[in-house]
């Protein structure tokens, strides 16, 4: 099917102005299509000219331009060609839709826990057209009159307000401001609904009735941080939000974190946490909660021309999303969650081939964008805006904003938009910055070097930046940089956890690391002839995005300065100093392990000791041959027990514990009795999805079967309790089982996209690379015509959850760059697989290096 690309949007928007669209849905023509009928008032800037409108029915039943009936036949794949436009247009089509079991278009949702049916939209970011005609581009922005035709006793929203019920079964909602195609939604269902108003906004949450208990549970939460993030943001911003109801519905199947429809955001209803979570958690769902919020201004109120400034929507949602949880909500520790964990994610990506500018100057077409929802375009994006702060002040950069919204309201801007406005409000020329950052891909590399004066003093402390060989660039950056004392250095013992030396911040200054003179040497000359510190931190307070490097002395000093170190920012920055240098193969990954040994059971920051631990397991289970990964794997178990032994009992460190224990014991024993209520540690509370966990690994480790499988299926009869058992059965260690999963996973267009991945997901195990040996060569001769069954953001997910990861072998690389060498791959299908042939080429060069 073809991507929209940015020429024809380009042509398209210079020519039509569209004022509205009517659309009428009729959802009770049974369980597979539904019944569209658009309506759209578009004018031409030429008349007589054509363009096209886009269209993915079962059945094209009519379409009128201008009173002027047209072939439905004409349809070519998804675009409708329309010719002799006047200036003035109407255009009215009417489709026979299919619903969608794949969250892309109008999702379609049994719950096997109550036989209801639940139905939304998404419409993100070119699937408006699988539930009504429409130029199917960001920049013709237009107000959206939404009715439904339902089943009575279901509950219908919109992104606007109800307007109308003249008639049970059918839905009427007020026009809305302009909204992008994009960005139009509805749930429709028997949905358990709750209100709420705040500052003059009415507030809704939704949930299926499966799922009531845990909402209502958690509604004084999800609300308080709803008015806290409300408040903040009109606080910083000054502009009231646009869209008049705010309402959060929590959906089935829902394949990103959230989606940010103006007045109707939905969410993964797996933020309604049926069993025990840890605080982590609930911060995530906070954060989300907050970061789609700053959508409202960032996306839907300015919204991106093209989607070149995909990082207008998310850098900054997820920067406001995360300044606004650390600021107006308890989750006061935000922006440490963020260097170590999104910042990772967005080191990641930008490390890779695939890498590419934080704002792109040009790209080519949605199915483009769509691989750009990625680590660069909203952990890196943040992590610049947070850089651009500590540059221009936080004054600038908030006024500008604001002419930036004055501006631009309901309407589309670009990154030279917002420079002008970033520009008017500070008085500096933003140009050389934005090149740099936002203009250019790749990341700097910082390392402290010192020189000694015989007296312990320094001689000389230099900051030396550097740049890959491919991306010779670097760049102007403000850094923190930490000088720590130990309280007592002469005998603090690294393997005694807890009992480390207090460590004392003994001064934190502010430089500006200059990039071109010098090769990108700074020296820092405040610090000549000042006592060497234990331990030299740069980008303290984490202000910039680059890797950092310890000098050695520094290095030595970490086992021993993490346990007493007060700032939790500062401990994550050296995980993740250690954690980065392990997967680039710089450490080995047992300098890992005994770290985690000596100091994670002490770590008081929930988050370090949750992301630590998720961090470590793939690179033990990737970057150690199988010789000597259990060996690993068994000091990473003792770690976790240690941790369960000294957590507070039913409290998140007990759970986070837990979990990483299940995750990498083989003790079966151990695990079948906390099934059978066994030994359980005081506290600990084995609810359903931990009943899963410990079911998961026993079926990887061929401890249980089918039958135990099944057994547990029928006492968790939910959707989470079928995706679970998928899960299970598909790790099975047995050829039958693996040959079930993987037709499911390469063949089955029946299953929804939850249960696809929940298959994909148990498939390859570290633990039976031998038996699944003859699915590598599968999965480079398959998966393109797999990824062509599916839809493009579900072909992503399944592809790169079924990429043979602990396959760590030459030959694996090999036949990576045979499919590469193919030029008929898919957008998406190309991205995962060039991500994850070089995430094994690291795999690989660290095994070797280790040999
Ligand atoms: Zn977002």
């Amino acid at each position: 099917m073809p991507s929209l690309t940015r020429v024809a949007a380009t042509e398209r928007a210079a020519l039509l102005t569209v004022e509205s669209y009517d659309i009428e849905l009729d959802l009770t023509g049974g369980e597979v299509v539904f019944r569209s009928v658009t309506r759209i008032r578009f004018r031409s800037t030429t008349p007589g000219a054509g363009t096209f409108v886009e269209v993915r029915p079962t059945r094209l039943l009519g379409v009128r331009l201008n009173g002027r009936a047209l072939d439905p036949a004409a349809l070519d794949d998804n675009q409708f060609a329309l010719t002799g436009l006047l200036a003035d247009n109407t255009l009215v089509v009417e489709a026979e839709m299919a619903y969608s079991n794949a969250g892309e278009g109008l999702h379609r949702f049994v719950d096997p826990a109550d036989g209801n049916t639940y139905l939304y939209a998404m419409s993100g970011i070119d699937n408006a057209q699988r539930i009504f005609a429409c130029f199917d581009q960001p920049d013709l922005k237009a107000p959206v009159v939404l009715s439904v035709v339902a089943p009575t006793d279901w509950t219908v929203a919109g992104n606007g307000e109800l307007a109308a019920t003249p008639a049970p079964g059918r839905w009427e909602f007020a026009a809305t401001p302009p909204l992008a195609t994009y960005l139009v939604s509805l749930i429709a269902g028997p949905y358990h609904l709750l209100r709420g108003e705040h500052d003059g906004i009415p507030l809704g949450v939704y949930c299926r009735r499966s799922l009531a208990e845990y909402l209502d549970r958690d509604a004084d939460e999800i609300f308080t941080v709803t008015r806290q993030c409300l408040d903040r943001l009109h606080e910083l911003f000054d502009v009231r939000y646009p869209f008049g109801k705010y309402d959060q519905a929590f959906v089935p199947e829902f394949n990103m974190g959230a989606m940010e429809n103006p007045g109707l955001v939905t969410f993964r209803d797996e933020f309604l946490h049926r069993s025990a979570v840890t605080d982590a958690e609930r911060e995530q769902r906070a954060n989300t909660i907050a970061h789609e919020m700053a959508h409202m201004w960032f996306g839907d109120l300015v919204t991106l021309r093209w989607w070149d400034d995909l990082w207008l929507n998310e850098s900054f949602a997820e920067y406001f999303g995360t300044r606004v949880t650390a600021e107006a909500t308890r989750f006061g520790s935000a922006w440490t969650t963020f260097a170590l964990r999104r910042k990772a994610w967005g080191y990641a990506a930008d490390q890779r081939p695939s890498t590419h500018p934080v704002a792109p100057s040009e790209v080519p077409d949605a199915a483009e964008a769509l691989s750009n929802l990625d680590g660069i375009s909203y952990a890196k994006g943040a992590s610049v805006l947070r850089q651009l702060v500590a540059w221009l002040g936080d004054e600038a950069f908030l006024a500008g904003l604001r002419g930036f919204f004055a501006t631009h309201r309901f309407g589309n801007a670009t990154l030279a938009d917002l420079l002008a406005a970033l520009s008017a409000s500070s008085g500096r020329d933003l140009t050389g910055w934005a090149e740099v950052w936002l203009r250019q891909p790749q990341l700097n590399t910082l390392r402290a070097e010192i020189r000694l004066r015989d007296d312990g003093h320094y001689a000389e402390v230099a900051v030396v930046q550097s740049a890959p060989s491919g991306h010779p660039l670097l760049r102007p950056h403000r850094i923190g940089v930490g000088l720590y004392d130990l309280a007592d250095t002469a005998d603090g013992d690294p393997g005694s956890a807890g009992a480390g030396p207090g460590v004392r911040v003994r001064r934190r200054i502010e430089v500006d690391l200059a990039p071109v003179v010098d090769g990108g040497r700074t020296v820092l000359d405040e610090l000549t002839g000042q006592p060497a510190a234990r331990l030299l931190l740069l980008n303290d307070g984490d202000l910039t995005f680059a890797k950092v490097r310890l000098d050695a002395g520094s290095a030595a000093a970490v086992p021993l300065a993490l346990p007493g170190l007060s700032d939790p920012l500062a401990r994550a920055l050296l995980w993740s100093e250690t954690l980065d240098a392990v997967t680039d193969g710089e450490r080995p990954v047992s300098d890992l392990v005994a770290l985690i040994v000596a100091a994670l059971p002490a770590e008081p920051e929930l988050i370090v000791v949750q992301d630590v631990l998720n961090r470590t397991r793939p690179l033990l289970d990737r970057y150690l041959d199988p010789d000597v990964r259990p060996a690993a794997l068994e000091q990473l178990a003792g770690a976790c027990d240690r941790l369960l032994a000294t957590a507070p009992p039913g409290g998140s460190r007990q759970l986070a514990a837990a979990r990483s224990l299940i995750g990498a014991t083989v003790d079966t024993a151990v695990l079948a009795g906390w099934l059978a209520g066994e030994d359980v540690p005081d506290g600990l509370v084995v609810d359903a999805e931990l009943r899963w966990a410990v079911l998961r690994r026993l079926a990887v480790l061929g401890a249980v079967g089918e039958p135990e499988i099944a057994a547990e299926q029928a006492a968790d009869p939910s959707a989470s309790g079928a995706e679970r058992a998928a899960t299970c059965r598909a790790a099975l260690p047995d050829p039958e089982a693996k040959d079930r999963a993987w037709q499911v996973v390469t063949r089955d267009t029946t299953l929804s996209n939850r249960l696809l991945e929940a298959n994909a997901a148990g498939f390859w195990q570290p633990e039976q690379v031998e038996l699944t040996a003859s699915y590598v060569e599968r999965y480079f001769a398959e998966m393109p015509e797999a990824a062509g069954r599916r839809t493009p953001w579900v072909a992503d997910q399944v592809a790169g959850l079924a990429y043979p990861r602990y396959a760590v072998a030459g030959r694996t690389r090999e036949l990576a760059a045979a499919l590469l060498a193919r030029d008929d791959l898919p957008t998406g299908l190309r991205r995962v697989v060039t991500d994850a042939d070089d995430d094994l080429r690291r795999a690989l060069l660290s095994r070797t290096a280790a040999r």
